[in-house]
This record gives C-alpha cells, sequence and structure tokens, in this order.
C-alpha cells in the first residue's frame, strides 16, 4: 500500500498549518500560540480529549477507536523552534525575528495533526491513540518534563513512536535503525584561575592561556587513548576565552564544550578522563580549576520489537527498497530519548530532500513530506491497534 489517498487529498490543507507554524515560532517551554493552535485543531477534530498545559505548553489529544478497547499508542511531535535568524527567503519566513524553525518542527507538528485529523475521522483501530506534542525539544528538555508529570501513567500509554524529517534523504525514504540511533550529551564549562600580570614577566605569573591550552591538547586523548576505537565518542570544545591584551597575561581562561556517545558506560568514562585531565594539568601548573559538568539528554535507544514494527509499517506506506532499516546512528541528541526510557518504541527518520541542513538559516520543511509522514502516523496506529 503506498500513501494514503485521504493523506494526499490533505497535502495542501496541512501544508497551510505548517506555513502558519512556520511564520509564527516560539522557543522553549513559550509554546504559548503554537499550543493554542494544536489543541484548537485538536478540538475541532473531535478528538475525545484534549489535555494543555503539560510541561508548561505541552499537548496530548486522545482518538478512541470504533473497534474495541485496546492498548494507547503514544505518537509524538516537538513543537519548538530555534534562536536563529532566517535567511531562506521563502514567502512564509518567520515574523518572529531571532526565532526559526530550522529543525523542521513546523513540520513535524502539522503531519501528526494530519494524521489526529484522519484518525478522528475514521476510527479504524482498537483502542485509543495518544497523539503527543511537546515543547523544548532544542534544550529544556521538555519530553523529559512531560514524562516526569506522568504523562505516561495518566494516559496509560503503552508503546510511543518519534520521527524526525532528515535533509539529504529523499523525499518518501524512511531511515531508522535498532538500538542507539542518537547520541548521549553532556554539556562542560571549565574555569582555569591562574595570576594575571605582565607580559614581560610570565615567570611572575600563573598563565592560564598556557595550562589550558595542554588541557585542550590532553582532552583529544579521551576519544584516541581512553575510549574503545570501537565505541562512538564526541570530544568538542567549542568555546575558547581568555584575555583582552597584547602585553597583559590574564588571571582567567573559560573553554566550553560538548560530549556525544551512544553509550551510558562510555558518557561515564568521557567524563571521568576529563575530570581526571583538567583537575592534574591545573594542579601541575600550579592553577585552579573549576569544572562544571552536566550530563543531558540521555542515548535515545529504539528497542528491537517495535522498530521492526515501524520499519514494516513504513515498507508499507513507502515501499521495501525505500526504507532503511539499519542507518549509521547520528551523534546528535535527541529529547525522545526520556520517552524511550519509559517506555517501549522507536524513533524513525523521513527524508526531507535536498534541503538546508537542519539547525542552517536557510533550512526549510519540505511540504511534500507531508502525505508520506501523514501515512506513516496512520498506519503505524492501525496496524498497531489493529481490531
Ligand atoms: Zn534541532
Ligand atoms: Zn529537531
Amino acid at each position: 500500500m503506498p500513501i494514503l489517498n485521504r493523506a494526499a487529498e490533505m497535502q495542501k490543507e496541512v501544508a497551510e498549518w505548517r506555513r502558519h507554524l512556520h511564520r509564527n515560532p516560539e522557543l522553549n517551554f513559550d509554546l504559548f500560540t503554537t499550543s493554542a493552535f494544536v489543541a484548537d485543531k485538536l478540538r475541532e477534530f473531535g478528538c475525545d480529549e484534549v489535555v494543555t498545559g503539560i510541561a508548561k505548553t505541552g499537548v496530548v489529544g486522545i482518538i478512541n477507536g470504533r473497534l474495541g478497547s485496546g492498548p494507547t499508542l503514544g505518537m509524538r511531535a516537538d513543537m519548538d523552534a530555534l534562536p536563529i535568524r532566517e535567511t531562506s527567503g521563502v514567502e512564509h519566513t518567520s515574523q518572529n525575528a531571532g526565532a526559526m524553525h530550522a529543525c523542521g518542527h513546523d513540520g513535524h507538528t502539522s503531519m501528526l495533526l494530519g494524521a489526529a485529523k484522519y484518525l478522528a475521522e475514521t476510527r479504524n483501530f482498537a483502542g485509543r491513540v495518544a497523539v503527543i506534542f511537546q515543547p523544548a525539544e532544542e534544550g529544556g528538555g521538555g519530553g523529559n518534563v512531560m514524562v516526569q508529570e506522568g504523562m505516561m501513567e495518566r494516559f496509560g500509554i503503552e508503546r510511543v513512536y518519534g520521527m524526525h524529517n532528515e535533509p539529504g534523504l529523499p523525499v518518501g525514504q524512511f531511515a531508522t535503525r535498532t538500538g542507539p540511533i542518537m547520541a548521549s550529551t553532556a554539556e562542560f564549562t571549565i574555569t582555569v584561575r591562574g595570576k594575571g600580570g605582565h607580559a614581560a614577566f610570565p615567570h611572575q605569573t600563573v598563565d592560564p592561556i598556557v595550562i589550558m591550552s595542554q588541557i585542550v591538547g590532553a582532552m583529544q586523548t579521551v576519544v584516541s587513548r581512553s575510549a574503545d576505537p570501537l565505541d562512538a565518542l564526541v570530544v568538542s570544545v567549542t568555546k575558547f576565552h581568555a584575555g583582552d591584551a597584547y602585553n597583559v597575561i590574564p588571571e582567567t581562561a573559560e573553554i566550553a564544550g560538548t560530549v556525544r556517545t551512544l553509550r551510558k558506560d562510555v558518557a561515564a568514562l568521557a567524563e571521568k578522563r576529563i575530570r581526571t585531565i583538567v583537575s592534574r594539568i591545573a594542579e601541575a601548573g600550579d592553577a585552579v580549576a573549576e569544572i562544571d559538568y552536566d550530563a543531558n539528554y540521555p542515548v535515545t535507544f529504539n528497542h528491537a520489537d517495535e522498530t521492526a514494527f515501524a520499519v514494516a509499517v513504513a515498507r508499507e506506506v513507502a515501499g521495501e527498497p525505500n526504507v532503511e532499516d539499519d542507518m549509521p546512528a547520528v551523534m546528535g541528541g535527541e529529547d525522545f530519548s526520556y520517552m524511550l526510557e519509559a517506555r517501549p518504541g522507536s524513533f524513525i527518520f523521513i527524508g526531507n530532500g535536498d534541503t538546508a541542513n537542519l539547525h542552517h538559516p536557510a533550512y526549510d520543511f519540505n511540504d511534500e513530506a507531508i502525505p508520506h509522514g501523514i501515512s506513516y502516523w496512520v498506519r503505524l496506529a492501525e496496524k498497531s491497534l489493529a481490531a
């Protein structure tokens, strides 16, 4: 079965919703107009329950099937934008300067709304569908907050699925994998406090720039000499700030960066090695180091049975050769990881075609993907909750 006729018919309407959301991006947990738009649509479709205010602006809609009772299936989209100034030049460009839907969450929200509309019209399943719209995916952990607030128990959600668009993957194609599909993330800030002074008298100072340079160099060995070469690990220093003058050795130097892995034990190893390297090199240089290390999103881990099921559904919609079931893992992080820690489920990528990359100021979600995304969600619900 290719994409559903009804989903193809809905494309224009859903693309209009998508463009409306794209014009009006909001950030983090403050998705007041976005979540009101979503909740209004869900009520208009005749959802049996529409609950707002979960994790501040999260929304859950419940649709009961007409084929009897059964389990509750969770299907999740994210709604937040990014603090980026848009340069796409599209007609529906952001009207909110400094905010932009550069990750396609406008598309994710619209496709799940389209599926909700279809499912509320047809109700060709036994049990219930919970459509989950979360805030603060781009940092802030809105999905985690929804789980912490008891969403899974409250709605009796037994399995949960997520979807993200992927630039570079052709429209009409899907890709996923069993096991870790996206990385755990951690952010660190390190400050080295030395002793400032005149650059002509370095021996009377403790130069934090030299010490911090050694730390940055030594941190490269966490991946190359501490971790197993077969385990994925990224340690990136992305900020290095110190000093203001040609002739002054500053008092402090500061770096910051990110650590990403696909396994908990590798994440723990990286943190331990970074703490040791920083404190011992600082000590050797007679300086003092402060380390602020925040473990952030966990690994997004796709459960085996649910991933096999998602692949079968995607193949039904897209055709056998258009679904990659063993893609390489991606070292980006994803807040859906918390929902997959709470319930079995699976995360899949949907092709966005040849567009600018995610988080790029010229990115735009590809509306051609809409019928494919809606068809996936609808068939996932109908197949998973078959009478
Ligand atoms: Zn993103
Ligand atoms: Zn995203």
